[in-house]
């Protein structure tokens, strides 16, 4: 039983913004912050899971002047009737002051997060004229510090989530050993889970069960369980080919392209079925946009948008 404050309602149907038929959307990725990780943070050359792998990933033998800045990114989507919303929300606007207000004194030493001054994600909604007071809605891929670490600044928001995802990150008994920071998401918002064994959960593509946000196939998500036990990525149908935010599904490209695995996945053999999911996609519609997690080569390379 949840000890926190926060509850989630099931979301059955698509959600009852304004579906058009045959709508593209727009998908602008936006940097909301940055923090620094270890070399092997990202990838290992050990068996993931082991404790071999454990040690790589924290860096415990590796100078500060190796780790890497890694982007943190959230996506600003425009539907045509719908309007616009977020998937995932990057860090809070007070990283950028003061880094351990909202993400805790052990992470603010240990990954830096930081904010270039101004640029927070609420600023760079504000220069597209969105209040993000008023934003009505936001999608997360998953649980984790550096997803949910701005909920806050999106009060009107429904929240949409998957159920074992929602589960894992409000039951969980040391929440933070796992990613998980409950005062990110411990408010009485209008969260909203997805249940992927429910009526209307259907395959799309090389995706077994995706869920048809509004109802018109502009916007998916797909379950790609693994990196945490219910991330979901968000398929975006563009006007002449899809892009997938595969969130930390895949942490970099290379992933994709088969590269290492992470060094600690919540559940190594569904993040392998997932990893497959997504290299499927991207081997049948080479044309689609592939977006990984936190991949800092790729990153500079990402458009700022896409349409
Ligand atoms: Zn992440």
């Amino acid at each position: 039983m949840s000890k926190l404050k926060a509850e989630a309602k099931p979301l059955r149907e698509p959600l009852p913004m304004g579906a058009k038929t045959g709508a593209t959307v727009v998908v602008e990725p936006l940097l909301g912050g940055e923090l620094k990780a270890p070399p092997h943070f990202l990838q290992t050359t050990h068996e993931p899971g082991t404790r071999r792998a454990e040690i790589q990933m924290l860096g415990l033998f590796s100078r500060r002047s190796k780790f890497n800045t890694l982007p943190v990114p959230a996506y600003l989507v425009t539907h045509p009737t719908a309007g616009p919303f977020l998937v995932d929300t990057a860090f809070h606007a007070s990283v950028s002051a003061k880094p351990s207000a909202n993400l805790g004194r052990t992470m603010a030493s240990f990954a830096h997060p930081t904010i270039e001054p101004g640029r927070d994600v609420p600023s760079q909604l504000r220069e597209r004229g969105i209040d993000s007071q008023e934003l009505g809605l936001v999608v997360l891929t998953h649980m984790h510090f550096d997803h949910t670490s701005g909920i806050a600044e999106y009060p009107a928001a429904t929240f949409v989530v998957s159920a074992p995802e929602w589960e894992d990150a409000t039951n969980d008994s040391k929440p933070f050993m796992r990613g998980y920071m409950p005062n990110h998401y411990d408010y009485l918002f209008d969260y909203r889970t997805v249940d992927f064994n429910q009526p209307g959960v259907s395959s799309y593509a090389s995706f077994g069960r995706t869920f048809d946000l509004f109802g018109d196939g502009s916007v998916r998500l797909a379950f790609t369980p693994g990196h945490s036990a219910g991330h979901c990525s968000v398929i975006c149908r563009l006007s002449d080919r899809d892009l997938v935010i595969a969130g930390d599904a895949i942490y970099t490209y290379d992933q994709l392209e088969g590269g290492d695995p992470p060094p600690r996945p919540f559940d190594l053999h569904n993040w392998r079925r997932s990893l497959r999911d997504l290299q499927q996609f991207a081997a049948t519609y080479p044309q689609a946009v592939i977006l990984p997690g936190h991949d800092p080569e790729h990153w500079p390379t990402v458009e700022k948008r896409y349409e």
